[in-house]
């Protein structure tokens, strides 16, 4: 019988947080009592300019889009303001689109990648998928790494470096000079994924795009724009890069839908503003409140040790009673007592803080 690729079979299958639905029935709860906060989704929704705008766009879904998403590239280009052009920008199905399509354009059977972990583990499934190799570089105890941890381990297989800042699930950031010094001293494009960016106090990376020939950033719309459903989300690519993005990836990998819905989010600066805030507010209720250490965070989530405990038994604690929360145990290089907690609005975070508070004998 016809075999599928060697490399394609001994790759672990993604996996998920919880569901609402899952939850619900393991534990025989309803499902309005369930709280998820294991996705770092935006508990607000989305804005209600992109739910119009899906609505609008439904009635030409006989129509297929432009293949290369032109007016959310235009959009995206005001966005980012002077200095970039539309063949800075490319559009995918979701960041994960956009990461997929760099790893094809840049990775070979055999080829190498440096990820520091703890990480999002997406980088390491989509790299496999095409034959490359991860080489994983070991954070410090705040989750930190210098320039020369990541130089040491470079190869003249290296092609790619992935660096997501703010990271996920730690929660903190890469500094201005740890990256330049990266992207100086490496012939690999470095793609610096920020998807939780908009959460950050610190600035984006983008404009270094312009400075350099071998750096890329990566943005979504999953989580700041609540549109984790509609799959969309782009790259800051140097233009030489372009052309060749655009020859190896699919047309049309942006659904009409997606595309109206990204450009109202885009526009609706109230919406950001409103669930940024929101964030800010529960991340200082969770550092002053949860009973264990709550490490800094960038990002729409924190990261907590609940030492002495495990992260596992906390996990199911909270599960049973309908509140999801992620187990890190899972995310390589993370050991068994960190837990990551998505904000949620200040009702959620409070059941949450209760039920921590309830867990400890
Ligand atoms: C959630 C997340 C993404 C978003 O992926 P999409 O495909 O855009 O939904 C990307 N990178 C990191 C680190 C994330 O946590």
């Amino acid at each position: 019988m016809v075999k599928v690729k060697a490399q394609i079979a001994e790759i672990e299958q993604y996996t998920p947080g919880k569901t609402v639905e899952d939850t619900a029935r393991a534990y025989g709860l309803a499902q309005a009592r369930i709280l998820k906060l294991a996705s770092n989704e935006n508990p607000i929704g989305p804005s209600k300019a992109a739910i119009r705008a899906i609505l609008k766009a439904a009635g030409s879904v006989n129509i297929y889009p432009a293949a290369d998403a032109t007016n959310l590239r235009s959009a995206i280009r005001s966005h980012l303001g002077i200095g970039f052009d539309e063949e800075n920008i490319v559009c995918g199905n979701g960041s994960d689109g956009v990461l997929e399509a760099l790893v094809h354009l840049f990775i070979e059977e055999g080829d190498e990648a440096l990820i520091p972990i703890p990480t999002f583990s997406f980088y390491e499934l989509v790299l496999k998928m095409h034959g490359g190799n991860p080489v994983f570089i070991e954070r410090d105890r705040n989750f930190g790494f210098t320039a020369d941890d990541l130089l040491e381990k470079a190869t003249d297989r290296t092609k790619i470096v992935f660096i997501a800042s703010p990271n996920n699930p730690t929660g903190n950031s890469i500094d201005e000079e740890t990256l330049r010094e990266i992207v100086e001293n490496m012939d690999a494009l470095i793609v610096v994924d920020e998807a939780y960016i908009e959460f950050s106090s610190k600035p984006s990376f983008n404009e270094l795009v312009l400075e350099y020939d071998n750096l890329a950033v990566t943005h979504t719309f999953s989580k700041a724009y609540g549109l984790a459903g509609m799959r969309v989300g782009y790259g800051v690519i140097p233009r030489w890069l372009f052309g060749y993005y655009m020859r190896a990836t699919p047309p049309f990998a942006v659904n009409s839908l997606a595309e109206m819905a990204a450009i109202a989010a885009l526009e609706d600066h109230r919406h950001l503003d409103d669930t940024v805030k929101m964030i800010e507010d529960g991340i200082k209720y969770f550092e002053e409140s949860v009973p264990f250490k709550v490490f800094p965070s960038d990002a729409n989530f924190v990261l907590v040790d609940v030492s002495p405990f495990k992260s596992t038994e906390v996990t199911e604690a909270l599960m049973k009673q309908g509140i999801i929360v992620r187990d890190c145990s899972g995310f390589k290089g993370m050991g068994d007592s960190f837990i990551r907690i998505t904000v949620g609005r200040a009702e959620d975070n409070r059941r949450v803080v209760e039920a921590l508070n309830g867990y400890i004998p």
